[in-house]
């Protein structure tokens, strides 16, 4: 049992967000609002990404995202930096000047004769892409951690000062800490940032057990695009949809805590050659008032977006009591939707399955947690919530295939955020 203050700081969250942020931001949920399709994992020459931010950004808008968020390894976008070309990155180098002339790409010979670029920071980028209502640009940082062996990926949206990997004991506690520095740079710059997890089964390093006990609002990535970060688990571990419903029952029903929500991301590393970490394979599309990142971010922690690969929703309506989805639909598309969710009275044993030392012990939770209560077909879904439930949310199926799948026969899906009975609004915060 959770402690009176551990409760109330959780409820401070929602405080901040509800009765702070909106007034200073001027973007309540009651205001006009629109869909905006938006990335925000991607790499670029100011990591390990095999392209310079301009390419990057020329592919998403190209592409009709409205934002993006450039989210390198322990930097933000902001200095100088000069990158010298490499096998991986040559091609994209001769794309750069293709694209965008001589004249606009800055270059200088090494005295060894190597040629180095010059990275573009956001500020340049913006000037470059940016334009109101229909793209934005968003500083991020993919704060690239770990413990145990394993690495601890979070990115930070909205960041205004680069955030070092906090570092801990171990996992749950180097998550909590760069969790807490993100959430302690958006309260001494008074304007909201965004947390998420990332991939959780890279490298099989996280479990829902740890995700469950993290506090403060925090979301984390249901779908990955990266192909090497195992979404679908394996015959051991549990797919990250698996560890949703699992996180949720715990955090709601054993810990106090607030739900956590669902993103889709590219963490697009390659834009040259096909194939590998390349863009386009899963984003979120977020329900704004307008196209700021205030607006968008203060959105998401409301819950007011959903996960796709594919699937475009026209709307999502949760009454308190119902949830209703409607589908925007394809020629030639079927949509079957999954209302999932666990109920109260649920059975919570736990069984541990063989330990692999290299990869550590997993659990496997019983079928209550996490199962189908309603399935439809067609582009119109509802469900009627009974109040037994602790959370309920949807998963849109279509039979349309993914044009650049992760796995091999991948379909196009939506991922709805949780809700829960008589909240009519969610809120990670
Ligand atoms: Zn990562
Ligand atoms: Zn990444």
């Amino acid at each position: 049992m959770r402690s009176f203050a551990f409760r109330m700081r959780n409820l401070l969250w929602i405080v901040v967000a509800v009765a702070i942020w909106s007034p200073l931001t001027g973007c309540g949920p009651q205001a006009v609002t629109k869909w905006y399709k938006g990335n925000t994992h991607t790499h670029t020459w100011w990591s390990d990404g095999d392209s310079p931010p301009e390419t990057v950004v020329k592919w998403y808008k190209d592409h009709g995202y409205h934002f993006l968020v450039l989210s390198d390894h322990n930097v933000l976008s902001e200095g100088e930096k000069w990158v010298a070309t490499d096998k991986r990155r040559g091609g994209a180098a001769s794309i750069y000047e293709e694209t965008f002339g001589t004249a606009k790409v800055v270059r200088r010979q090494r005295a060894d004769g190597q040629t180095e670029y010059l990275c573009a920071p956001l500020d340049k980028v913006k000037d470059q892409f940016e334009e109101p209502e229909r793209f934005l640009l968003v500083q991020g940082e993919e704060i690239s951690d770990s413990a145990e062996g394993k690495p601890v990926h979070l990115n930070g949206v909205g960041l205004t000062a680069v955030i070092p990997a906090q570092r801990g004991s171990d996992i749950f506690v180097t998550l909590q800490n760069n969790v807490n520095a993100v959430l302690a740079q958006e309260a001494q710059m008074c304007h909201p940032m965004l947390v998420h997890v990332n991939h959780p089964n890279f490298g099989w390093a996280l479990r829902a057990e740890h995700m469950a006990r993290l506090q403060g609002p925090v979301m984390f990535e249901v779908a990955n695009g990266h192909p090497g970060v195992n979404n679908l688990g394996d015959d051991t571990y549990m797919s990250t949809e698996r560890m949703w419903d699992v996180v949720l029952t715990k955090r709601l029903a054993e810990y106090g805590l607030p739900v956590m929500y669902g993103l889709g991301t590219d963490d697009a590393h390659n834009f040259v050659a096909p194939g590998g970490a390349g863009p386009g394979r899963a984003w979120v599309v977020v329900r704004s008032s307008a196209l700021t990142a205030d607006c968008l971010i203060e959105a998401m922690c409301r819950g007011d977006f959903y996960a796709s690969t594919g699937v475009v929703l026209k709307d999502i309506r949760f009454s308190g009591d119902r949830l209703d989805i409607e589908i925007e639909p394809r020629p030639g598309v079927c949509y079957k939707t999954q209302f999932i969710g666990t109920l109260a009275g649920y059975d919570d044993t736990v069984a541990y399955l063989p330990s692999d030392p290299k990869r550590g012990l997993t659990c496997r939770y019983t079928d209550d947690i996490g199962q189908v209560l309603s399935e439809q077909t067609g582009t119109i879904a509802s469900y009627q919530l009974t109040g037994k439930e602790i959370y309920v949310r949807a998963k849109v199926i279509s039979t349309a295939r993914h044009d650049v799948p992760v796995v091999a026969g991948d379909c196009q899906v939506a991922w709805c955020q949780p809700v829960q009975p008589g909240c009519r609004s969610g809120g990670a915060r």
